[in-house]
């Protein structure tokens, strides 16, 4: 609430007709700003400064086209007014601004002691001239700046709720186009804008919704390079990640003519999420990206599985290994009993609904992405209530089917197998990873080539380009 010791005036309460007429018509002149800004698709906001009877400065908000966080009107309107007078003192000056100023502008009008402040709408979330902050309240500072509020108020309250409600219509259109599937009652959809922009991703995914074990739910699935292609890599991604855990092989592999397809498992990355974590089980995922598989049909298939996409792309390669010509497991673990360090980091995923997705991963990955990659990491879990899927997880864990040991030892004796450690060993030892495997397909001792030990970490792009032209010789047909 506004301090009794600020100089402010209500304006519905003024009583002085002259006075009120000549602030109507200087707001107008903001107001004018105002609507220029909303037209550079701004947010609406606009500020004069008067000295007399004229107007020597003025400002609209543009911090998106002038990609400057302090480009507010009343800055840019101060600047103008500044230069007029040949001086950063602003004495005799009032401005008028349609939105009650911020902090930083209320702070820049001090710097200029400017006379008086007349502002339009109030701006309850960050107003600094009374509403949240009354940065011109403070009697120890030494020049006193007069605050009048409320002028052409219903004015300017109008043109900020147009603009909104105007973006949020159009917003709304944009994802009609981008999102014909419509959402079940049971499940969440992260909006197309919390993944749009991420670095080392262009790729659009392919929307489904027609496999019958998705049950109208809505699939990602990024599907890149020629259908007939000699090799197709299918990348799944184990939990908490998304498809972006294969950017950097994707662009290596288009690049080979070959063809790519990633899915964003249900619960995970744009697919949609099932409200409640009991729709989340493995046998469901093995038989939604089964028939991913058939309905794609894909052919001379190297798995290239992350984490327990590994396993649940070795279930789907037991029930068609017709279909499948090898795989590249990274950071898989195959037994049931899992290290404590790994099974108590997936539990804390589970439990805490705070817990950072973003951070915890580039912990794994050694934090060579930097803020950008763990936006990419959070993106899916930037809404409340769409951590169903973090929540299951440990169960699903639990119910994973054996590996297919024979399929595997076949695979390692045609040499059509890589296995790799996860880059860290902070949640399972090298040594715990191998002896795992071989206690799980006891065969792969005899094949020294499977191992790929010792390997940089896959999130560093140049390595991992590396890696995946290592593979496209490897698994050559
Ligand atoms: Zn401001």
């Amino acid at each position: 609430m506004v301090s009794e010791k600020t100089p402010a005036t209500d304006f519905a309460s003024a009583r002085n007709d002259g006075l009120l007429r000549v602030h109507a018509r200087f707001m107008q002149e903001a107001l004018q700003q105002a609507r220029e800004a909303a037209e550079q698709g701004e947010v609406p906001v606009g500020a004069v400064v008067v000295l007399g009877d004229a107007v020597i400065g003025r400002g609209r908000n543009g911090p998106v086209a002038r990609r400057d966080p302090t480009a507010h009107a009343e800055v840019l309107a101060l600047r103008e007014a500044a230069q007029h007078l040949g001086n950063y003192r602003l004495e005799d000056c009032t401005l008028y601004v349609t939105l009650e100023p911020c902090a930083m502008c209320s702070g820049a009008m001090l710097h200029a002691r400017v006379k008086r402040v007349v502002y339009g709408a109030a701006e309850p979330k960050t107003g600094a001239a009374g509403s949240v902050l009354d940065v011109f309240g403070y009697p120890q500072i030494n020049h006193q700046t007069e605050v009048v509020r409320g002028v052409l108020e219903a004015e300017c309250t109008a043109l900020m709720a147009d603009f909104f409600r105007q973006r949020r219509q159009e917003n709304k259109a944009r994802d009609r186009v981008l999102e014909p599937h419509p959402l079940k009652d049971t499940a969440l959809r992260s909006s197309a804008r919390a993944f749009a922009g991420l670095q080392h991703w262009p790729w659009q995914p392919q929307w489904r919704s027609d496999l019958p074990a998705l049950a109208g739910l809505r699939m990602a699935v990024v599907d890149e390079g020629p259908q007939d292609a000699a090799t197709t890599w299918l990348c799944l991604h184990g939990g908490p990640a998304w498809g972006y855990a294969f950017r950097h092989e994707i662009a290596a592999w288009t690049a080979a003519g070959q063809r790519v397809v990633v899915p964003d498992l249900p619960g995970f990355g744009r697919s949609d999420r099932p409200k409640k974590d009991k729709a989340h089980s493995a046998a469901w995922h093995a038989e939604v990206l089964a028939e991913l598989v058939q309905a794609l049909d894909l052919r001379e298939v190297v798995l290239v599985g992350q984490g327990d996409g590994a396993r649940l792309g070795l279930a789907v390669a037991e029930r068609m290994p017709q279909r499948f010509r090898g795989a590249w497991l990274v950071d898989a673990w195959p037994l049931a009993a899992q290290p404590d360090k790994r099974r108590q980091w997936f539990e804390q995923a589970a439990r805490k609904p705070s817990w950072n997705v973003g951070e915890a991963l580039q912990a794994l990955e050694g934090k060579t992405g930097g803020a950008a990659e763990q936006q990419a990491w959070n993106a899916p879990f930037a809404e409340p209530g769409h951590r169903a899927a973090l929540k299951a997880w440990p169960r699903v864990q639990a119910e994973l089917p054996a590996v297919p040991a024979q399929l595997l030892a076949q695979w390692a004796e045609r040499q059509r197998l890589w296995l790799q450690p996860d880059a860290s060993g902070k949640l399972v030892t090298q040594k715990e990873w191998q002896s795992a495997w071989l206690q799980a397909v006891p065969q792969l001792a005899r094949h020294a080539r499977v191992w790929r030990l010792n390997q940089s970490a896959t999130a560093v792009p140049a390595a991992a380009q590396d890696m995946a032209r290592s593979a496209v010789e490897y698994f050559a047909a």
